[in-house]
This record gives C-alpha cells, structure tokens and sequence, in this order.
C-alpha cells in the first residue's frame, strides 16, 4: 500500500503509531518541532511505569474529592492557578460531569484492558530491541502511610481483583522481605504484579532510531502552524518549512493538540498538567521495586543507577515556573516513609517538568474525526502516556487499515 500517512509530534504516542504504521508497509512521515536529541518533553522524563494496577480514570468520584481538598494547600501537588479563561473552566466542568460512578464504571473494563493490552506489547517489543528500553516486569507497590490510606487501597484491590488482576496485600514485615536494602515506614501497601516499567529515554532513543532504520522519514525542527482543509479533508499541514501534504493525518501533539485542531475548527479537550520529576542517586535510596506513596501522590521508579521521584498536577501550568514549595513538600513526605534517605533541598536538585495532555474524562482521545476523514487523533493519555503508547499506535493502525480495533472506541471519542 503505498498510502502516506504524516504522524504529528514525536512523543511515546506519535512515535508508536509510527511504529505499527510501518509494520502495517504504510508509508510514515513524522513531524516534530523539537530537535532530533531533545529529551526535555513530556515523554522522557516521566516514571515510565507500565500500570494494569490503574484502571480507574483520572475523572472519578475519589480524584475529584482528594483534588478539591488538595487544592487548598500551597504544599500540595495539586496546583490550579487563578484567572482560568472560558475553556478550561468548561474543561473543569466536563472533569467534574466525569466524576461519577456509573461514568466509572463504565469506563474501567476498557482502561484495564488497553493497559494490559499495552504491557504485553511492551514484552513483545522488548524482545525485539534486546531490552534496550530497559523494560522490567516487577510490579508495583501501592503504598499507604495511614489506616484511611490503605483500607482505601484495599476497597480499590477488590475492585481489582474482580477485573483479574492479582494484588497481595503486604504488612511492613512482607514489604521489608521485598525491600531488604531500605527501611520503609509505611502502615502497608497493595503489591500489583501485573505491572512493568520502562527506561522512558532509553525507550524513546531506541524507537527514534528503529524507525529511521526501517524507513520512517523524520522531520525534526518542523512546527506545524495550521490545517489546510477543504471539503471534508485535510489536505495539508502549514509549517514553518513549508506545506505538507499526505493521505491521512495523526495529530499525537500532546498537549499542544487542541491548539492545533482549533486551527482546523475542531475542539478537543485537552489541556495541560504539569508534573515533575527528578533522579536521586540509588546509593540514597536502596529502592528495587517501583512504588507509590498514595497519600502523597509520589511515584517513585528504581532504575539501575538511579531513583525517579515523579509528582504534581499543575492544571493549565507552563514550562519554566518551577513551585520549589511544592517540590520540597514532595521530598519531605517521602523522607517520612523511608527516613535513611538524606535531608535534600528541592532548589539543589535538576527538575524536571512535563506537560501531561489531560481530557476530562480521564480517557484518551483515539480515534478519527468526524469532521475531517483522514484526520485522527491520539492524545490525552494524561499520566498514562508511557503504559498505552503500544496499543494507542496499534489501535491507529488499526484505523488506518480499516480494521476495527478490539475495544469500546466509543469511550475513546470525542
Ligand atoms: C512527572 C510525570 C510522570 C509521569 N509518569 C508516567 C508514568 O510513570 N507512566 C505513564 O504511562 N505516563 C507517565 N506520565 C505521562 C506521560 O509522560 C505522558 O502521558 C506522555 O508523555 C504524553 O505523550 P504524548 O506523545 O501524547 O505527548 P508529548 O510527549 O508531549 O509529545 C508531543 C510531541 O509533539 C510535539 N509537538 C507539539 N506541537 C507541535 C507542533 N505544532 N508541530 C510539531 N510538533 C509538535 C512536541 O514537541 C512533542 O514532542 C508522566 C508524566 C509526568 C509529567
């Protein structure tokens, strides 16, 4: 077939539907604004877990009601600056018309299922890139510094478990069998083993070269400015190295997505939500299993020389403005659990800060639009991009060929 398809954004999700597009003998151009060795964007500094253990959408009752009150607190990871225009007050809407158990309900068979969908994919590519991502199937500990926090954790394992997936509920003695290197000073945790993680920079090197190799043309140093359309179609993207025209069309721009569709008269909503992260050399934290303070909403990823903090949710927040505060409260909360790590000042450390698309279902956009027939759309994988990259560009491709993917695309739209 030698239909050209343009793949918008190089990020985890542009790049592996890139990935199963060439698979599939399509023809794949990638246009991206960054430079070719750029590792500063939202896919590469995150914690690269790989979560089946999350299968309740960012939009439910229980994020809703622990993000309110965290609003309150300038120590919080939870951040919402003041003077929100028109669309992200909508966008706030739509969150909290989201939020409610039978949306939940709904939406949970189909996360679960794209997440261990993903995995599987992951172990597949790992075998073919020789473990160049670094991917490891550990599982995850959910852990939980108070009573409320774990019988909370452990509501959630019921749910799990009914869904097939096995959890194990650890007392400090179990966690310590599994951590022999550090003391952990938790009341308990939910071990998830269906869980993986990833080196996401190494992942991403290794997909950019991959598909260079098999014939993926690159377009580094390209913004697109604007669609062209006409009748029904897309029939170009405008960039500052001139126009580009192609059969289909794949916006994967993160959250720079809905700037882009705005110019071709689409709304999606997505909006940006800024974490950080930051390595701390494994010598101060002797961690071997990935794990998340649940109270705290600290990730925390053991890679082989290093551990990486990841936290905060900074709605509509930009590059540059690093809350030193709120760094320092992520620090300080994670020395209560684990009190051999040594005293660190948030300003002496590298920072890290990514812009997660964020939708207000807590679902991500995949699919074709409505409007315009060779233009689709992968974005809004919020704190998910990592875990549902593979089967994002699997369901893409799977558009693309006219196959119809395996799951509830209906929840996927927009
Ligand atoms: C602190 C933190 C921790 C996280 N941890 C995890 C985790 O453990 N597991 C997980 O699954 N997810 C995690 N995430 C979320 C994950 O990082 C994101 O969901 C994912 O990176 C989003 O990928 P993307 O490809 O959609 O967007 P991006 O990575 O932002 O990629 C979009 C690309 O499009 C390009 N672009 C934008 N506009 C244009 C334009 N006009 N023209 C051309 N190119 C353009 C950008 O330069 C960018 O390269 C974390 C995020 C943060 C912030």
């Amino acid at each position: 077939m030698n239909k050209k398809i343009i793949v918008i954004g190089a990020g985890v999700i542009g790049l592996h539907c890139a990935y199963f597009l060439n698979q599939a003998g399509l023809n794949v151009e990638v246009v991206e604004s960054a430079d070719e060795c750029a590792e500063d964007g939202c896919s590469y500094g995150n914690c690269g877990l790989i979560v089946p253990s999350h299968f309740v959408p960012l939009a439910s009752p229980a994020m809703l009601h622990s993000g309110i009150k965290m609003l309150f607190s300038s120590k919080s990871p939870v951040y919402l600056p003041l003077g929100q225009n028109i669309g992200s007050m909508s966008w706030f809407m739509q969150f909290i018309i989201a939020s409610n158990r039978k949306k939940v309900n709904k939406a949970i068979p189909t996360l679960y299922k794209l997440n261990i969908e993903s995995r599987k994919l992951y172990s597949e590519l790992s075998l073919q890139n020789q473990n160049r991502s670094n991917y490891k199937h550990l599982g995850l500990l959910m852990a939980a510094t108070t009573e409320q926090g774990l019988a909370e954790e452990i509501e959630l394992a019921k749910k799990a478990e009914e869904l097939g997936i096995k959890t194990q509920l650890l007392d400090k003695s179990a966690i310590k069998t599994l951590e022999p290197d550090i003391d952990i000073n938790v009341t308990g945790a939910l071990f998830y083993k269906s869980d993986g993680h990833i080196r996401p920079e190494a992942h991403m090197q290794w997909l950019k070269k991959y598909l260079s190799l098999n014939g993926v043309v690159f377009h580094y140093h390209t913004k697109v400015n604007k669609f062209r359309h006409q009748k029904g179609k897309i029939i170009g993207i405008e960039t500052n190295l001139g126009l580009q025209k192609a059969d289909e069309f794949v916006l994967a721009a993160g959250s720079f997505s809905a700037q882009l569709a705005a110019t071709a008269e689409l709304k999606i909503p997505v909006i940006a939500g800024k974490g950080y992260s930051f390595d701390v050399p494994k010598k101060c934290m002797q961690l071997r299993t990935p794990l998340i303070l649940t109270e705290a909403k600290v990730a925390l990823t053991p890679f082989n020389t290093s551990v990486r903090f990841g936290s905060g949710m900074e709605f509509n927040g930009s590059i540059g403005e690093i809350r030193y505060r709120r760094i320092q409260a992520i620090l300080d909360e994670t020395r209560k659990a684990f009190p051999e790590m040594p005293e660190t000042k948030a300003n002496t450390l590298k920072i890290w800060e990514g812009l997660r698309p964020i939708t207000p279902t807590g679902l991500p956009l995949v699919g074709r639009t409505v409007k315009y027939k060779n233009l689709l759309v992968a974005t809004g994988h919020a704190m998910m991009g990592v875990s549902l990259g593979p089967i994002t560009g699997k369901i893409i491709s799977q558009l693309i060929l006219g196959e119809k993917p395996d799951f509830d695309m209906d929840l996927l739209h927009f």
